[in-house]
């Protein structure tokens, strides 16, 4: 089933991906200083109305709001007894507004645990603990499978891909691409061709990159990755060009128009996902379903 919905999925040409989550929330009413993915129990007619978003905009395939909400994230808000039901209900959530459009399949966002592996802040065993913990609510929430994202350090992302593997999930890894001198490494310094591998040998279904950057800087990681992995989809979700920082509020300029066509662009070069991450909202969604419906 879970092979079947995939499968079909990738007969598309372009699968269309959501934009950002973050800006949706703040403009539609999450309280100041309220961790998002609480959002799920406290205001849930919120997180299913960004989700409903991006359904009515014309995605393929829409995330969750569980970004933070693993065990590590949600202990710095008092929250880590809530971890299996904020989760369970974010999955809960975007299946609900994902049954509101045509065919549109949910995968669950799943983010960094900030503590550091490579600082032996913690063992391999107990990130892949959390991230089963955190993945098991996601499947009992009926979502398809994961999206490892804004992941920066491969051997915390091949956690996550175990956990979703071993409960026979698809899982997407997705890594942010801003450090170095050519800004093609992560922050611990991994590059796209190890994000591949790592992504490749744990049994990720899909590879790419999201966040960091506006969408018209990823030629070339997407490019590297296509060469790294030239069967495996590739998954891209660029920014909304450069972040503008005024009265230390951060804004994205750029117009949906301009952000379809750096998108396109990486479609035609290879990628099979393509989507938005900061500073997109629905129109953008909107303006690239209707360039890949034109194609
Ligand atoms: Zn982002």
């Amino acid at each position: 089933m879970v092979n079947e919905t995939w499968r079909k999925l990738l007969t598309k040409d372009v699968v269309l991906l959501d934009g950002g989550w973050g800006t949706e929330f703040q403009k539609n009413g999450l309280p100041p200083g309220m961790h998002p993915d609480l959002c799920n129990l406290e205001n849930p007619e919120l997180t299913k109305q960004v989700a409903k978003s991006y359904v009515d905009a014309g995605s393929d395939v829409i995330l969750t709001n569980t970004f933070g909400a693993n065990r590590f994230v949600l202990e710095k808000h008092g929250l880590a007894d809530k971890t299996a039901e904020i989760n369970r209900r974010g999955a809960e959530l975007s299946m609900e507004a994902a049954a509101t459009g045509r065919d549109v399949v949910v995968l669950a966002s799943v983010g960094p645990t900030g503590v550091m592996l490579m600082l032996g802040q913690v063992t391999e065993q107990e990130i892949y603990e959390s991230y089963l913990e955190q993945i098991t609510a996601l499947k009992e929430g009926g979502v398809l499978g994961v999206v490892v994202e804004t992941s920066s350090d491969p051997q915390e992302a091949v956690q996550a891909v175990k956990a979703a593997k071993t409960l026979g999930m698809i899982a997407v890894v997705s890594a942010v691409f801003d450090s170095g001198r050519k800004k093609d490494r992560t922050m611990m310094g991994a590059t796209p061709e190890a994000y591949v591998k790592a992504a490749l040998d744990a049994g990720a279904d899909a590879v790419g990159s999201n966040c960091g950057r506006g969408i018209e800087s990823f030629h070339e990681i997407c490019a590297r990755m296509r060469e790294a992995a030239p069967t495996t989809p590739i998954w891209m979700k660029g920014n909304a060009g450069l972040p503008v920082t005024i009265d230390g509020k951060t804004t994205y300029h750029q117009t949906p128009e301009a952000f379809a066509d750096g998108a396109m662009a990486l479609v035609d070069e290879g990628a099979k996902f393509i989507g938005g991450c900061c500073g997109t909202t629905p129109e953008f969604i909107a303006e690239l379903r209707r360039r890949i419906d034109a194609r």
